[in-house]
């Protein structure tokens, strides 16, 4: 709001009704520069001599990433995907929907360990930080035909220090959870291996022909606008200061519960900021401590709060993920109707 101006686009009727760019392709090159200057301002990812893809959100980067890593004919047998409870639960349902000869779902990691055999590809999903519990996380399978994706959709100083530049095989990225412009659908691949990153192409290709021009050029403009703002900082200082006095109030309520629960985060090196920094974590991963109250998410809802059961998460229902990214009215609304609760303790 504070930039309402200056992030505006206007896009007259008849322009930019083609497919591709003057170079032929679906992807703006423009874009594709200023993603790379915006990782190296922030230093959470390194893209010198990597392939960058844009899909439509993050979403479609997830099943396109999975279809590069899997094998390519149907005699060698499917990859298998797998993620580490709690996990963002698209990983499974996309997978399992999309129900495909060379890939399938194949439980938690843990059922994995020290069984990655060379008869198969394992494809790991990692998110770091995590969703739905903010910690920094990293892959658990160990082997040559295992293959990260490493889902970056919070490495961003908003959320978390970040201690050095992400230089995973392959990782994803999406405008909504750096500008929080979901709705616009972008999101961005940063990709090692051409192999891998030709056949992320083709499955771009097939699906969809590419992203929306429309949603480039607003991409494009919101980049525009983040790099001018105090040579980038801006927005970063901006969300940070904002979710760390969310999370500083919620910790300040949950602290008089002995009922409730959060996350421990430990603070750590923050090469951005420069300084050792908390952890400001998207959601609040809330766990009900009385056995008894095996239905954490009922307990909130009777109070008026609506989270997301813990089993959405593949973990048990103590557990409730509460979005600390909404908008200020829904948070210090949420606040106050914790505080009403605990008070009832
Ligand atoms: N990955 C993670 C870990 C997420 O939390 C989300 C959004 N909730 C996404 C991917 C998908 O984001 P989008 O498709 O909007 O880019």
């Amino acid at each position: 709001m504070r930039h309402a101006a200056s992030s505006a686009i206007l896009v007259s009727g008849w322009h930019r009704m083609g497919y591709y760019y003057s170079d032929g392709s679906y992807i703006s090159q423009l874009l594709v520069e200023h993603i790379k200057k915006l990782h190296a301002l922030v230093g959470n990812a390194i893209t010198e001599g990597k392939y960058i893809v844009f899909g439509s959100g993050s979403t479609q980067l997830l099943n396109a990433a999975v279809y590069a890593f899997s094998p390519d004919t149907s005699s060698q047998s499917p990859a298998k995907v797998v993620a580490t409870p709690p996990y963002y639960p698209v990983y499974r349902t996309q997978t399992e929907y999309f129900n495909a000869k060379n890939f399938s779902y194949e439980g938690s990691t843990s059922s994995w360990i020290n069984k990655t055999d060379s008869s198969s590809t394992f494809i790991e999903f990692v998110t770091s930080p995590n969703n739905p519990d903010g910690k920094l996380t990293k892959g658990v399978l160990e082997g040559d035909n295992v293959k990260q994706i490493n889902d970056r959709a919070y490495y961003w100083p908003h959320y978390t220090a970040i201690p050095s530049p992400a230089d995973d095989d392959l990782m994803i990225f999406t405008i909504s959870k750096l500008t929080g412009h979901a709705g616009s659908r972008f999101g961005w691949a940063i990709i090692k291996d051409e192999a891998v990153y030709e056949k992320m192409l083709t499955y771009l290709d097939v699906n969809t022909m590419g992203v929306s021009r429309a949603a480039q050029l607003r991409a494009l403009k919101l980049f525009d606008v983040i790099l001018e703002g105090d040579d980038g900082k801006e927005i970063f200082k901006f969300a940070y200061s904002t979710i760390r006095h969310r999370w500083t109030k919620l910790k300040e309520t949950i602290s008089k519960s002995k009922r409730f629960s959060l996350q421990k985060l430990s603070s750590q090196y923050c090469t951005f900021f420069k300084r050792e920094r908390e952890l400001s974590p998207a959601y609040a991963w809330l766990k009900c401590e009385r056995e008894e109250d095996r239905n954490c998410y009922e307990i909130l809802e009777a109070a008026g709060i609506s989270g997301r059961e813990g089993s959405l998460y593949s973990a048990d229902n103590h557990y409730v993920r509460l979005s600390l990214i909404r908008s200020k009215d829904d948070f210090d609304i949420l606040i106050n109707k914790l505080n009403t609760l605990v008070a009832k303790q």
